[in-house]
C-alpha cells in the first residue's frame, strides 16, 4: 500500500507509542520512515527501534521549538529531498491538569502548554513539511481522542486541546487540498502507554471500553496502525478533513448496562 512512500513518523518514545505502531505498519506496507524523539532521554530509545526497521533517519525534535523544526525539515529536504506522509503523534498537559476537577486544575499556564504542543505544532509541522510535499500526494494524520468531544474524567484540558486538534485538521484539510495534500486524524480508543500513563484513572478508562465497546475489548497499537497505513496510502486518495475513531466501536454506544444490571 505504501511502497516508494517516504514517512516522517514524530512521537515514537518507546515501542509502545502508538506512532510506534504506526511505523511498524507503514513499514510492512513498505514505507520508508525517518523518526524523530524529544529530548536526548529518548534518543537512545527511539534509535535502537528506527534500526529495527531500517530507518537511518532519526533527528532531535521538540515541537515547541521553532528552529528545531526548521532543522528536522531541513535534514529531511537534504536526505529524502520530498515528503509524502507526516504522523503527528504528540501531546502534553502538565500532570496535575490532568487529573481531579477540571475548573480547580486548569491553570492558564496548563492551557497554553496543552494547546502548543498538542494542537498548535501540527499547524506548525504541516507548514514545515508543505514544500517538500509539493508535487506528490501528500497526507498528514494525527492522533486523537473522544476528551475532544465528550467530557472524560481527568482527560481536562487534554480535550479542549484535542478539540482544537480536530478543527485544526479540518482547516488544514481545507488550506491544503487544492496542493493534493490530505489531513486526518484517527481517534483512538485509549491504549497505555507512556503518555496515557500521565492521565489520571486510566485504567478504569480501559476497562469501561472493554464493558462498553462492541467489540468488548481495547484497541492495540497494531488496530491503529492499520487504519493509520490506510489513511496515509493513496487507497484513501478521497478522505481528508475527516476524524476516523478506531475505538472498537465505544464512541458509538449511547448507553450500556452492567453485565449484572437486572433487566
Ligand atoms: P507516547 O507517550 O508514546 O507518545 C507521546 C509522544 O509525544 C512522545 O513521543 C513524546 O516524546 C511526544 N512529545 C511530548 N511533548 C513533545 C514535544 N514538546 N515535542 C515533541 N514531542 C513531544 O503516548 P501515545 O499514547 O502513543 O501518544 C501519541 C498520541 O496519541 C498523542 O497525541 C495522544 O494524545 C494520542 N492518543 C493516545 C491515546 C492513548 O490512550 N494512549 C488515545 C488516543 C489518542
Amino acid at each position: 500500500m505504501l511502497s516508494g512512500k517516504r514517512a516522517f513518523i514524530v512521537g515514537v518514545a518507546t515501542d509502545r507509542s502508538i506512532a510506534w505502531g504506526i511505523a511498524q505498519a507503514m513499514h510492512a506496507q513498505g514505507a520508508e520512515l525517518a523518526f524523530s524523539y524529544a529530548g536526548e532521554k529518548f534518543k537512545e530509545r527511539v534509535e535502537p527501534l528506527a534500526a529495527s526497521i531500517g530507518s537511518k533517519i532519526v533527528m532531535p525534535l521538540d515541537v515547541t521549538d521553532d528552529a528545531q523544526i526548521d532543522a528536522a525539515f531541513a535534514q529531511l529536504k537534504r536526505d529524502w529531498g520530498q515528503l509524502d506522509i507526516l504522523v503527528h503523534a504528540v501531546a502534553f498537559a502538565p500532570r496535575e491538569a490532568i487529573e481531579g476537577s477540571f475548573a480547580a486544575n486548569t491553570t492558564r499556564e496548563a492551557f497554553l502548554i496543552a494547546h502548543d504542543v498538542s494542537s498548535y505544532s501540527l499547524t506548525a509541522l504541516s507548514r514545515a513539511a508543505l514544500p517538500l510535499m509539493a508535487g506528490r500526494q501528500g497526507a498528514i494524520l494525527t492522533l486523537s481522542y473522544l476528551g475532544a468531544v465528550r467530557s472524560i474524567p481527568s482527560y481536562n484540558v487534554m480535550g479542549l486541546a484535542k478539540a482544537s486538534l480536530e478543527a485544526n485538521v479540518r482547516f488544514l484539510a481545507a488550506d491544503l487540498g487544492p496542493q493534493n495534500i490530505r489531513v486526518n486524524a484517527i481517534s483512538a480508543g485509549p491504549i497505555k502507554t507512556l503518555a496515557a500513563a500521565g492521565v489520571s484513572g486510566f485504567r478504569k478508562m480501559l476497562a469501561e471500553v472493554a464493558r462498553i465497546a462492541p467489540l468488548r475489548r481495547n484497541v492495540s497499537t497494531e488496530d491503529v496502525g492499520n487504519a493509520a497505513a490506510f489513511l496515509c496510502s493513496d487507497l484513501a486518495r478521497g478522505v481528508t478533513g475527516e476524524v476516523l475513531y478506531v475505538d472498537n466501536g465505544f464512541s458509538t454506544v449511547g448507553m450500556a448496562f452492567p453485565e449484572s444490571t437486572p433487566d
